[in-house]
């Protein structure tokens, strides 16, 4: 595994471990090499083929305000500061020199919403000048209204709220009633020109209830994005080993009880199948019908997308490439035209009832951390930028305190200045600080099974 995260940290910084560095489309080669290696780069495959990379993280705190039976942060992480300004500008630079513009940025931690507001307009406004795109990835406890308002003026592009019962919310006992809590979510970022999207761990406890959940999203016009994540036994919370009743097909198979149709998430590839699994559908009225039916359609339509590619950076440009196919493949046009009119009308009585929209369904498996699987690291779509480089967020989260133990180097002007997460400002030593060790710490200052087994024996 480390050899993988070598490379991978060669790469992030925009080079092969010969030294070939990437520019423009060539930015997708890591990736598309990875996938192709894997044996998932088959005519289903939009990643490596269209853009370099789904999305990376840039963790702006490790602190929380919730403490989640499956968290995948470190024990360490709330005796940690959080990184200055200067060191996320330069991840991001970072990120936009291996990536380019186009990709999609995560803030996230931690909650977000932890740090001061126009730390965080700060970051949207960077990410946004780069041409880069943002998400803010919170349990939205502190992100009001008006907190959501000033982020949408800096350039938010996307909201992603995080809402199950392995948040234990008081008063809340199923995802039913967690309900309410997502409808609060979405009335604040309504209106405000940022994509709605909601994350749900999928785990023992409320797998039962996915049906209804997913049906309860599918029927929220404002919600562009749907995730569910499978437990997964890394970082520091509670629980553990993910039951076998929870597989990527037993998560397929709920979803579309919900959304009470077929979603065809055979059909088109974002990364490794073993990994994500994706869907498209349009929704109206509470109904939906899957974008993805016509399997050979879909891969025709990526064939030609991929003919009239003439993007520059590493991401496809869908409108020009969608005008070109248009101009030179018109028949299929015609088709995809056609296929796009059916699906609108198995909508029937739904079109009456609400607005027509389009929403993504992904699910999302990540690994043990005992249990890392190289093909699956070696082409991950969903990266983490750390003080090296990027890993896939499987190989992050396994390794967690090695990367808060790691200083980030900062351009000083005449000196290097370095920046760790045992202390709160820049200095010019690079050497490796000595961590809080969470055994001494007190409970206040633990989170997930350090602080369950802490009160256990006080
Ligand atoms: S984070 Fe893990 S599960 Fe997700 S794409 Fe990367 S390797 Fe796969």
């Amino acid at each position: 595994m480390k050899d993988s995260a070598d490379h991978q940290i060669a790469t992030f910084a925009g080079c092969t471990p010969a030294g070939r560095r990437f520019h423009g489309v060539e930015r997708r080669a890591p990736l598309r090499e990875g996938l192709c290696s894997a044996g998932e780069y088959g005519p289903d495959q939009t990643a490596g083929r269209f853009y370099p990379v789904a999305c990376v993280a840039l963790e702006v705190t490790q602190r929380c305000n919730l403490d989640c039976t499956l968290c995948y942060l470190s024990d360490r992480a709330e005796m940690t500061y959080d990184p200055p300004l200067s060191v996320l500008f330069a991840r991001l630079a970072t990120i936009h020199s291996h990536y380019g513009p186009g990709v999609s940025v995560q803030l996230t931690g931690g909650d977000p919403t932890l740090r001061k507001i126009e730390d965080l307009e700060a970051l949207c406004r960077e990410i946004s000048r780069l041409g880069m795109r943002s998400c803010l990835m919170t349990n939205g406890i502190r992100a009001s209204r008006a907190a959501l308002t000033r982020l949408a003026a800096a350039g938010l592009d996307d909201v992603a709220f995080h809402v199950d019962m392995t948040q234990e919310r008081k008063g809340f006992d199923s995802e039913v009633d967690l309900n309410t809590v997502r409808c609060a979510y979405i009335r604040r970022a309504r209106g405000l020109g940022v994509r709605i999207l909601f994350n749900t761990t999928v785990f023992a406890d409320n797998f039962s209830e996915l049906p209804a959940l997913a049906r309860f999203l599918r029927d929220q016009p404002e919600v562009a994005f749907v995730s569910f994540q499978m437990q997964a036994d890394t970082g520091r919370g509670v629980l553990r080993e993910r039951p076998d009743m929870i597989t990527q097909d037993s998560v397929m198979r709920a979803v579309e009880e919900g959304y009470e149709t077929p979603l065809h998430f055979d059909a088109a590839a974002v990364g490794h199948s073993r990994c994500n699994r994706y869907a498209n559908v349009v929704t109206a009225g509470g109904r939906a019908t899957s974008l993805l039916s016509n399997r050979r359609l879909v891969h025709r339509v990526i064939d030609a997308l991929e003919h009239e590619d003439h993007a520059q950076d590493g991401h496809l440009d869908i409108r020009d490439s969608v005008r070109r196919v248009v101009v030179r493949r018109p028949l299929l046009a015609l088709r995809a035209g056609v296929h796009l009119l059916r699906c609108m009308l198995q909508l029937k009585a739904g079109l009456l009832r609400g607005p027509v929209r389009r929403q993504t369904v992904f699910i999302h498996n990540f690994m043990a951390a005992d249990a890392l699987d190289e093909d699956r690291c070696a082409s991950c779509v969903f990266m983490v930028a750390t003080a090296n480089g990027p890993l896939s967020m499987c190989v992050h989260n396994a390794q967690r305190d090695l990367h808060l133990a790691t200083p980030d180097r900062v351009d000083g002007g005449d000196r290097p200045l370095w920046w760790n997460s045992a202390s709160r400002d820049l200095s010019d030593s690079s050497d490796l600080p000595d961590l809080h060790d969470p055994g001494q710490a007190a409970l206040k200052k633990l989170k997930g099974r350090l602080r369950a087994k802490r009160k256990e024996t006080s």
